[in-house]
């Protein structure tokens, strides 16, 4: 099963990702995650990062290749922010025409502005396991990850500067793509203004019917 998560920033993608992996066995493939991680990033990607502007498309559809290349995401995976841009989702969908392989769903999670706002603005993230925090799902300990005792820590881009570009970003770039998705029939919509639980639950109720 090949998912596609969208949803502006703090919506939920992660948390919401990593369930349905767990749950379903299939990765989760975060190329935010994947660039927080990548230790030899260059000065420029490392600065378009921390303002919440987009890398090149080249730049990601190579990551992107590369990783689900990798014989882990054989049954399938799931993408979170991939694609951002109507044109990596194109590319995308030449990717899998390529690998004969069909998107079961294009998963919109979507919140208020303001809930985007106080998550973000309140988000910390585990710098071991990468689990994300916030004032509606804190830690227990304060400053240390549930599950797995690392220290939990502010994202470079989780600052209001950021997060005003970000989102000017995703209204610009990204949100034409849930058009896309709803023209090929494969856009769900789930409401990720409360918890995940209740997410996950909304997402339930379609996912039996989807492969
Ligand atoms: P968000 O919380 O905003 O959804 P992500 O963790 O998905 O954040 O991405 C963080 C940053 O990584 C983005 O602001 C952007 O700089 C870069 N990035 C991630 N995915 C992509 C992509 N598909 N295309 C271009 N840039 C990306």
């Amino acid at each position: 099963m090949i998912l596609v998560l969208l949803g502006a920033p703090g919506t939920g993608k992660g948390t919401i990702s990593r369930i349905i992996s767990e749950k379903y066995n299939i990765p989760c493939v975060s190329t935010g995650e994947m660039l927080r991680k990548t230790e030899d990033l260059t000065e420029e990607a490392r600065d378009l990062l921390s303002k919440g502007e987009l890398l090149p498309d080249s730049v990601i559809n190579d990551l992107l290749v590369k990783r689900i290349s990798k014989e882990d995401c054989a049954n399938g995976f799931i993408l979170d922010g991939y694609p951002r841009t109507i044109s990596q989702a194109e590319s995308l969908d030449e990717l899998l025409k390529g690998l004969n392989k069909n998107i079961a769903a294009a998963v919109h999670l979507d919140a208020p502005i303001e809930t985007i706002y106080r998550r973000i603005l309140s988000r910390q993230e585990c710098v071991n396991c990468r689990a994300t925090y916030s004032k509606d799902t804190p830690t227990k300990v304060e400053g240390i990850c549930d599950k797995c005792g690392s220290e939990v820590k502010v994202r470079m881009d989780d600052n209001k500067e950021a997060l005003d570009n970000r989102m000017e970003v995703y209204e610009k770039k990204t949100k034409p793509i849930i058009e896309y998705y709803k023209k090929q029939n494969l856009l769900r919509v789930v409401d990720s203004s409360k918890n995940p639980e209740y997410a996950m639950m909304k997402f339930e109720e379609f996912a039996n019917d989807l492969h």
